[in-house]
């Protein structure tokens, strides 16, 4: 999410989640923190979108649960894949659709919009006019010069911003690190199609949800090979809907059927496309290689992940690989074959467009910090001054003054975790540890009967494990740990309940950590007798 702000109001560009990582269990997702414009959400004049892929539009219920009534101004099939996701949340949201080539103001601020093509169709780079200068916003994009659409990047319009003058630069920086040009999605063409050709029995195909290019792809395939299709998973089932009516998705006429009339079919006239929960397809794989799916994977089955790996889970990914195979599965992926390009403009793409726009100042955006400094170096090797090119993490605040931009402060910028149906405060930082230390280690409670006439305990001390796995006389070990530290406390006998439930816990942990060099989560409860 970005913010601009200019004469006292606001303008949002994109307003995303991501999705938890390994070290957040229990998380749906994480969204921006809307605590600097929380108390100016009458400030704010449009939120825009510039494509409907998740870590651009996921968190726009949970702004407008903030401000209902916020004009969201994307394209058709934005707004489409926005507005039923708003359905769900019950908002009923004021839409303002646009195209490429218009031109739109809010505010003090003048918006242009122009065609780029990327993993999903129907993306907009944004122009935002004001008077303290021009700024260029790509989205997500990339330059395919044979997109499934015929719908090219404007790249004579992002020449004539150039020739205008654009003061502010910010570019897609994903595959700054890629050298060369990202190849077009014609290309994987010949790979899906051999998969097709030479599968024996069921075709499985995984991907994003909103992945409309790809998924167009294998239904050309499925309908060359005589394969019925059906869409597994709601989110699938809901965009590919949309995408379909709004003429995103051709699909040739019964083509596509229920999941239940596979059952019917011969396995080799099935394809399956499916997504997971959050219509990223990890979760509905990692569910398939456990046997949790209602798709049981079998012999001979073909998997095709057709989206990209998600970096940074490269282990978890190849886990579920191995559990696909182990039920038959031969799973056909970018890492064995051509079966995926990227949606990002690789390093020579950017560099093109640096010489097309020939901005005054840059900022990278979209990416961890290694292809926003990968995307920097570009600008700069294209003669943007380096002092001019601005490599900002989230929360630092730009300000573009007389054409010159500059790092002047910093908003707060926390990760907001969604968790159940529960935003923020709940799934604390320290809630995460617990949960990771207790699958890493497990539980135990202590418990203990106190007779606080006398101070001593009534019974030994119980104690109960979930998922804490030793050997059989860690009681023993973990009860002496009490007795000793009993002994040494009790000078004065501890009547009190609290007191001794710290001590029960100290101990146990102490001696835990000495014996096993593991901890697990350590409850200790104290009753009166
Ligand atoms: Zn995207």
């Amino acid at each position: 999410m970005t913010v601009f702000e200019h004469k006292g109001k606001l303008l949002i560009v994109d307003c995303g989640v991501l999705f938890p990582e390994e070290t957040q269990p229990g998380v749906n997702v994480i969204l921006p923190d809307f605590s600097y414009i929380r108390s100016r959400m009458q400030d704010v004049v449009a939120v825009v979108l510039t494509h409907g892929h998740e870590d651009h539009i996921g968190g726009v219920p949970y702004l407008l649960r903030e401000r209902a009534d916020i004009p969201v101004v994307g394209s058709e099939l934005t707004l489409a894949f926005v507005s039923a996701k708003l359905e769900e949340h019950r908002i009923t949201p004021k839409l303002q659709q646009v195209k490429e080539g218009q031109r739109r103001s809010f505010g003090p601020f003048d918006l242009e919009f122009l065609a780029v093509n990327h993993s999903i169709p129907d993306g907009l780079a944004v122009a935002i006019r004001t008077e303290a200068g021009l700024v260029l916003a790509t989205g997500d994009f990339k330059m395919d010069q044979f997109p499934l659409d015929n719908r090219l990047t404007d790249l004579p319009g992002f020449a004539r911003l150039g020739e205008e003058g654009v003061d502010l630069f910010m570019t897609d920086s994903t595959n700054a690190e890629v050298p060369g040009f990202t190849m077009t999605e014609e290309d994987i063409r010949p790979a899906i199609d051999s998969v097709f050709r030479t599968a024996p029995r069921r075709i499985i195909v995984s991907s994003f949800a909103s992945h409309v290019h790809r998924i167009q792809q294998v239904i050309d395939a499925s309908a060359r090979h005589n394969r019925k299709v059906a869409f597994v998973g709601r989110s699938m089932v809901r965009n590919m809907a949309i995408a379909e009516k709004l003429g995103f998705l051709h699909v040739p006429k019964g083509l596509i059927v229920d999941v239940k009339a596979l059952e019917r079919m011969k396995d080799s006239q099935v394809t399956m496309i499916c997504t997971g929960s959050q219509g990223e397809p990890m979760a509905a794989l990692s569910r398939m290689a456990n046997r949790e799916h209602t798709i049981k994977i079998g012999e001979g089955d073909t998997v095709l992940l057709a989206s990209s790996l998600i970096p940074g889970n490269e282990n978890s990914i190849y886990r579920v690989i191995n559990g696909l195979t182990r039920w038959g599965a031969n799973v056909v992926h970018k890492g064995n074959a051509k079966v995926h390009v990227s949606g990002h403009a690789s390093a020579g793409e950017l560099v093109y467009c640096y010489n097309l726009v020939k901005p005054k100042n840059v900022m990278p955006i979209h990416g961890e910090w290694r292809h926003l400094k990968a995307n920097a170096e570009l600008a700069i090797r294209t003669g943007v001054p380096e002092a001019q090119v601005l490599v900002v993490e989230d929360g630092v605040v730009v300000d573009l003054v007389d054409g010159v931009a500059k790092i002047v402060g910093r908003v707060p910028a926390e990760i907001v975790l969604v968790d159940g149906m529960t935003v923020g405060g709940v799934a604390s930082e320290e809630a995460l540890a617990d949960r990771v230390q207790l699958s890493n280690d497990g539980a135990v409670t202590i418990l203990g009967i106190l007779d606080t006439r006398t101070g001593a305990l009534v019974e030994p001390v119980e104690f109960i494990a979930r998922g804490f796995v030793q050997d059989n006389a860690w009681i023993q070990g973990a009860t002496k740990s009490i007795d000793d530290a009993l002994r040494a406390a009790n000078k004065v006998k501890i009547v009190d309940g609290p007191e001794l439930e710290e001590i029960f816990t100290q101990s146990v942990t102490r001696w835990m950590q000495r014996k096993y060099r593991r901890i697990p989560v350590i409850t200790s409860v104290v009753v009166d007798a």
